[in-house]
């Protein structure tokens, strides 16, 4: 076999990138890695990977092109949301480097949900009915009219904070004050999108695009609240699992013809062909799959998630570059058969106010897990939290309960003070999976 020549390098600093670049590095192809500004477990990943200490301000790339030119990169793979909406990729198109990620315009897709919005009902992918409003009174009035249950949702990036639930007409008023006139998301809030609310299970499907061909992972699903039975606050994701049972393969055969192929092809008719990861939330309704919200980009904790989940014979590096070079129907996903579980362990108070700078103990390695670094960063010769999702521990197996195991097992053995984690990720698999299993009489 030739000798490794490609040159990657993965912008961000998240589990998300450390599963992205432990993934890459897997590429017989790939001979280095470079991560910006990566973490603790990229930076004590050795082999391939290795961090670079650059950090990139709103929209102004030159030091990670500039770093990119000098090092003969030959695939970029941005990660974050931000950068994207910023025009990085763009930034690297421009010099000539291929890149796994959409465009700014493409970005729109996550950085205005007004404009997803009317994105959806201009292509008839089914969502939510909805109106999008940047004129407070108008908003109002919309509310006060509605016969349906509302969500309101700001439109811009709100660091996954802007939606709001509302359990009454009097406080869908008063949430509408705060994000439009209080401005508590800030500027993402200055358009609003106001939709109806849905009922149903939450799934998510990423699946990669080079603005024609859609190549899509099992669907997962995540949990959002901090503690056990969907209690607490919101957070950015307390663990996934994959494949989801509810995603079944009719469900995800009408998820592709309804909604993933239109959405590409929609966006390459429109002018901006979408080149890189479409992260998709759907509910699945008692009328179908409905679109919540796209993302321009892998989720996180799903992505820890999924990508164990490619088959050994499945090279990243050359399906992302086969995407970025428009010729991804050449180089097929595949992906082992099972389930993979991970459990996010978090800094005591996170959602909330987190302590930092607490050293982390890693025990042995265990079989089918792997543990992905997040909110940590080298200190000497330790590793140590510093964010307030700090890992994200997955496990591989058969089952989806022997994955679940597996992934708890190897949280047993890593620590810090202060740590915590859901105990019940993949409850309502298991529900699911045993209630299938009594229906056909397996229990
Ligand atoms: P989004 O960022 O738009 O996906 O919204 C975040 C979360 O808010 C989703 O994962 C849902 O749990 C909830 N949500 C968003 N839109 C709706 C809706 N139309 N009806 C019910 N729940 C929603």
């Amino acid at each position: 076999m030739a000798e490794p020549s490609l040159r990657v390098l993965v912008v961000g600093g998240g589990g998300r990138e450390h599963a992205l670049a432990w993934a890459l590095a897997k590429s017989p192809r790939v001979a280095r890695v470079f991560v910006a500004p990566g973490n603790g477990g990229t930076a004590a990943a050795g082999g391939k990977i290795e961090n670079v200490a650059i950090e990139h301000c709103a929209g102004d790339f030159p030091a990670l092109v500039s770093f990119a030119q000098a090092q003969d990169i030959g695939l970029v793979v941005p990660g974050p949301e931000q950068p994207l909406v910023d025009g990085i990729a763009d930034a690297f198109r421009r010099v000539g480097i291929p890149t796994f990620g959409p465009s700014a315009k493409a970005a729109t897709i996550e950085g205005s949900k007004a404009f997803s919005k009317d994105f959806m009902a201009r292509h008839g992918i089914p969502t939510a009915a909805y109106g999008n409003f940047t004129d407070y009174e108008r908003a109002r009035a919309f509310v006060q009219d509605t016969a349906f249950d509302v969500v309101i949702k700001a439109s811009g990036l709100a660091a996954g904070k802007g939606v709001l639930i509302p359990a009454t007409k009097d406080e869908a008023l008063q949430a509408l004050k705060a994000v439009m006139v209080d401005r508590e998301f800030g500027a993402a809030g200055d358009e609003v999108v106001i939709e109806e609310r849905l009922e149903g299970q939450e799934i998510s499907v990423l699946a990669l695009s080079d603005g024609y061909t859609v190549a899509a992972f099992p669907a997962a699903q995540d949990h959002k609240r901090a503690y056990d039975d969907d209690q607490g606050p919101n957070t950015g994701g307390m663990g996934a699992y994959a494949p989801a049972p509810v995603a079944t393969p009719e469900l995800m055969s009408t998820i592709y013809t309804t909604v993933l192929k239109p959405s590409i092809d929609g966006m390459r008719r429109d002018g901006f062909p979408f080149v890189g990861c479409l992260f998709t939330g759907f509910m699945l309704t008692a009328d179908g799959p409905k679109v919540l919200e796209y993302n321009c980009r892998f989720g996180d904790p799903e992505t820890e998630a999924v990508l164990p989940l490619l088959d050994d014979s499945c090279d990243l590096a050359e399906v992302f570059l086969a995407a970025a070079e428009g010729r991804l129907d050449a180089v097929p996903l595949r992906f082992r058969d099972g389930y993979a579980a991970t459990v996010v362990m978090a800094s005591e108070g996170y959602p909330g106010a987190y302590p930092k700078g607490r050293p982390i103990a890693f025990g042995p390695l265990l079989d089918g897990t792997h543990v992905f670094h997040a909110g940590t960063k080298r200190d000497g010769e330790a590793v140590v939290t510093s964010g307030g999702r700090v890992l994200a521990v997955t496990g591989v197996d058969g089952s989806l309960q022997g994955a679940l195991d597996r992934a708890y097992a190897r949280v047993k053995t890593v620590g810090f003070d202060g740590a915590f984690c859901r105990s019940d990720i993949g409850f309502r698999a298991i529900r699911h999976l045993s209630e299938a299993a009594a229906g056909q009489g397996g229990l």
